[in-house]
């Protein structure tokens, strides 16, 4: 049987696009999936994290669009292993280069897409 949200979405949707909203704790959406409850207003929500030893911002988490599960994306990393994403835009409608993929290789849903301008919107096709 298929998980479905509270409002009755699939859960696993890898063409979902979403309105990105920041919010305060990003735990909040984390104990929603731990207890199995979806909305559909979670997928995109996202937060800004800093470093341990400064107030800049170091990064973003985001419940992914296409899955619901919580994703790190880092601006800024000391690993050089590390993917990095630039952002532009603002704090409220960022915009992240380079896209954003849920690489099924590590365990991620699939889901690739842009972070636009606030909006998580699919990759174009090529
Ligand atoms: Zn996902």
């Amino acid at each position: 049987m298929e998980l479905m949200s509270r409002d009755n979405l699939p859960i696993k949707d890898l063409s979902r696009q979403v309105q990105g909203r920041l919010v305060p704790n990003i735990w909040e959406p984390i104990s929603w999936i731990v207890n199995r409850i979806w909305y559909s207003d979670q997928f995109g929500a996202f937060k800004y994290y800093r470093g341990y030893t400064s107030e800049n911002i170091h990064g973003m988490l985001f419940v992914c669009p296409g899955c619901g599960g919580v994703s790190c994306l880092p601006f800024i990393s000391d690993n050089p292993k590390h993917d990095k994403w630039i952002p532009g835009g603002t704090i409220l409608k960022p915009h992240l280069r380079p896209s954003i993929l849920s690489a099924p290789a590590k365990g991620g849903c699939g889901w690739h897409g842009f972070l636009n301008h606030g909006y998580f919107e699919l990759s174009p096709r090529e």
